[in-house]
């Protein structure tokens, strides 16, 4: 009996493991955009960027609050200790998003969110829908492609 609730621990995945995976998805989802949307480049090594904090969970796995950088725009445009509110990089934040739906991300973003198994069960669930339509969508581009 000992070793049946032994084995049945075992299949239950750590939180931080799916926590993990939703982080993962949710950053190949907003990547898959193929460009930098702040720059526009193709090439490099490219971030996907959380508008409003990763800490802040009420839009951690938005992909509304997710948008594409290359590393300099990311890194220096954006995270940077000089970072200064007028430069292109936020503007094309606003740009790109709309302040409407910015306004809307940051009243989401500081919504208290019960950190639980549910919570993080339930958003990988819908991570791994969102996943399959952009694969879905990649494909038919790419059979496009050959014809
Ligand atoms: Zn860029």
């Amino acid at each position: 009996m000992k070793k049946k609730i032994k084995k049945k621990r075992k299949k239950l995945r750590s939180l931080k493991a799916i926590k993990r995976e939703c982080d993962k998805i949710y950053s190949i989802i907003v990547r898959s955009v193929g460009y930098c949307q702040s720059c526009g480049t193709e090439e490099g090594k490219n971030d996907a960027h959380h508008i409003y904090e990763r800490g802040r969970w009420g839009t951690r796995w938005d992909l509304r609050n997710g948008i594409r950088f290359c590393f300099l725009c990311h890194k220096r445009g954006i995270h940077s200790p000089s970072f200064d509110r007028q430069r292109p990089v936020s503007n094309k934040i606003i740009e790109v998003k709309g302040s409407e739906l910015l306004e809307v991300l940051r009243v989401k973003s500081l919504q208290p969110v019960k950190k639980n198994r549910e919570l993080l069960e339930s958003t990988l669930v819908y991570l791994k829908e969102e996943l399959l339509k952009v694969e879905e969508k990649n494909e038919k581009i790419n059979s496009i492609g050959i014809d």
